[in-house]
């Protein structure tokens, strides 16, 4: 046996949404050095391109299709591209999503709109894509991320809080549904990770409230008890674990990885 047969993702192919940056690209890149083949996916070309180098320096197949996972057509030629390009699938990790607040008062529509469509809808299209091949094979794993916004309410998130919660009804659903075929479907519920969504949002705040990037950065450590954000790569760590044959025990489950800001 070689080296590289005893990596614990040898020989799977798997695929990420949302992969060009942030959570969705330590994801790809820790499934690779964890000896899987990755397909990634997101609409900014430029980014995958990168990824997909990175991922075959590191001597692992990788292709990229660019897509918008809110609209299916788009998603079943995306699944139906990287399934055919990886010779098969094992893995999905549904992660692409945005994060977007107004109060409820006079919540535009449009804003509720457009958070259920990337952050539910998206995960509704792109496992009905796979989930034929998963039971065809009898074997695979779904793995969603989430957020510690489907665990608990907060201000002025309601519809990113709404889809959120809504990604765990559907996680546990798939997963009741798909446990004959031996597919186990899990979410991981993240607080706040160090990513360009969190630059972004860590933007608005500065103009909304006037503060410094360096108070509102340490505000949102602060809604931690370990005062500090979430690396990327250790939500990375936790969707691999997942991913391998050991963590086949684990379905329909939601895992908090949070500082322990919510211990349920
Ligand atoms: P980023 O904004 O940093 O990255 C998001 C990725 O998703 C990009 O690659 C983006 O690429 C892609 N994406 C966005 N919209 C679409 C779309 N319509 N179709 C296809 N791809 C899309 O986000 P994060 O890495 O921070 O977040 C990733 C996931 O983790 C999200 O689901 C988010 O809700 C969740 N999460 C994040 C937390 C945080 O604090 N950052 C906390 C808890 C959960 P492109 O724009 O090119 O399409």
């Amino acid at each position: 046996m070689t080296q590289e047969q005893y990596l614990p993702l040898a020989g799977r192919r798997a695929i990420v949404t949302g992969a060009g940056r942030g959570i969705g690209r330590s994801i790809a890149l820790a499934l690779a050095d964890a000896g899987a083949a990755v397909g990634v996916t997101a609409r900014s070309a430029e980014e995958l391109e990168q990824l997909v180098s990175e991922i075959k320096a590191k001597g692992r197949e990788s292709l990229a299709v660019c897509c918008d996972v809110t609209d299916p057509e788009q998603v079943r030629s995306m699944a139906q591209t990287l399934r055919a390009g990886l010779g098969g699938v094992d893995i999905l990790v549904n992660n692409a999503g945005n994060a977007g607040s107004h109060k409820f008062v006079d919540h535009p529509d449009e804003l509720w709109h457009r958070m259920l469509a990337i952050n539910l809808t998206s995960v509704y299209y792109v496992c009905k894509a796979l989930t034929p091949t998963f039971i065809e094979q009898r074997g695979g794993r779904i793995i969603n991320i989430a957020s510690i916004a489907s665990r608990v309410g907060d201000r002025y998130i309601a519809a990113y809080t709404a889809s959120k919660h809504g990604v765990l009804g559907l996680t546990r659903a798939l997963a009741a549904e798909l446990l004959p075929y031996n597919v186990t479907v899990n979410a991981i519920c993240p607080g706040y990770v160090d990513t360009p969504m969190t630059d972004g949002n860590v933007r608005n705040m500065m103009t909304l409230t006037g503060k410094s990037e360096e108070q509102v950065r340490d505000f949102l450590a602060k809604t931690s008890p370990q005062r500090r954000l979430i690396a990327p790569e250790e939500v990375a760590g936790l969707a691999v674990y997942l991913a391998q044959d050991i963590a086949k025990g684990i379905t329909g489950q939601a895992i908090n990885l949070d500082g322990g800001g919510v211990m349920s």
